[in-house]
This record gives C-alpha cells, structure tokens and sequence, in this order.
C-alpha cells in the first residue's frame, strides 16, 4: 500500500512511540496535500486535542486572520506541528518528544514535498535550525537545501500573549508574501 497522507494518519492513531499519546489524542497536519506552503507549529492545545485537528483554537483563529491578510485560505496550505500530541497543560515539547515525533514530520514534507517551510516559533525554527533565535530569523527567507526555502515566524500564540508582537506577525506575513510573489532576496545560511 502507497504512504499517502491518510494512511500516515492512520498509522499515527495506533502509534504509542511518545509518553504523550497516553494522555491526548493524535493530532496530524492538515491541508492541500500538493501544498506549495507548510506551515509547522509547535504541539496541539486544548481544542486541537479535542477536534483532532492542528491550529483550531485562539491561535488557530489568528493563523486565519493572517493567512486571510496575505490572501490565503487553509487550503491552499498545509498546516502541522512538530508533535503530534498536546503537551499537558499546554507545557513546551520535551526535546525527547520532538526527537519522537520527528519521523512523523519528516514523512509530511516528503509527502507533500513543500516549495516554502514556515516554522511558526522557536520549536518548529529549531527542527530547521537548531542554533538560530526566532527573534533573529523572522520575516526573512533561509535555504534550506535546493528544492526549500525556510521562511520563520513568530508563532501566533506568541502575539495572543503579548499583544506588541501582533503587528509583527501582520508584517512578516506580508514579507512572506513579497517573498512569495518574487520580491524578497535569499538569506544563505551558512
Ligand atoms: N499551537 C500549535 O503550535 N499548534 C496547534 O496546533 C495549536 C496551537
């Protein structure tokens, strides 16, 4: 049988590889499988637990008003985290429970083979680059390798916490956008 998104998720639901998946429900990405765009977030929250699905609740809602603000919709992209089951509490990711829910992301980029990565925060930054700040890297395009480019945000959550950071998200979403439609030059990393 072919991996396809649905049979990766299907294969998530009967997975016990994370301490965590004794706790919550399996939560996989969702989007345009041909997506162009992965946006990547750190763990599922509350509601996200609930529904089974990424990004659902308040940062769910603003990724919407953001990706609205540049003229996308949910499904023109592909929306995921970089683990796969809520943290309690909605506590930070162990590095353990990144390390063991890394295969899972690494399968969603090779099925859905994405042009341009966003990692929303300093989780998803540092499953790219591990030695970056996010407060360094936001708003500006990094390659990754020949086919991806890494375009970093602020992670929505972030701008519900302090509201100073909200015009920032606005802005990045637009200089992704600029980058996008060709505007923005690549930052090599080396
Ligand atoms: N925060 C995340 O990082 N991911 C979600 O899916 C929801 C909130």
């Amino acid at each position: 049988m072919p991996l396809t998104l649905q049979t990766l998720q299907d294969h998530l639901k009967t997975w016990k590889g994370c301490e965590l998946a004794k706790t919550s429900n399996p939560v996989l990405g969702e989007g345009n499988p041909k997506a162009e765009i992965l946006f990547i977030g750190e763990a599922p929250g509350e509601q996200e637990d609930k529904l089974g699905r990424p990004f659902v609740g308040p940062a769910g809602k603003f990724l919407d008003e953001l990706l609205e603000s540049i003229g996308l919709k949910r499904t023109d992209v592909y929306i995921s985290n970089v683990v796969k089951y809520r943290p309690p509490q909605n506590r930070d990711p162990t590095p353990e429970e990144k390390e063991q829910c890394m295969p899972w992301l690494e399968l969603e980029i090779a099925l859905i083979k994405p042009k341009v990565i966003v990692p929303l925060g300093r989780h998803a930054l540092g499953h790219f680059f591990p030695t970056i700040s996010i407060s360094d890297a936001h708003g500006k395009a990094q390659k990754l390798n020949s086919t991806i480019t890494v375009f970093p945000i602020y992670h929505p959550a972030a701008a519900l916490h302090n509201g100073g950071l909200r015009q920032a998200l606005f802005d990045d979403f637009r200089a992704l956008k600029e980058f996008l439609d060709g505007g923005q030059q690549l930052t090599v990393n080396s």
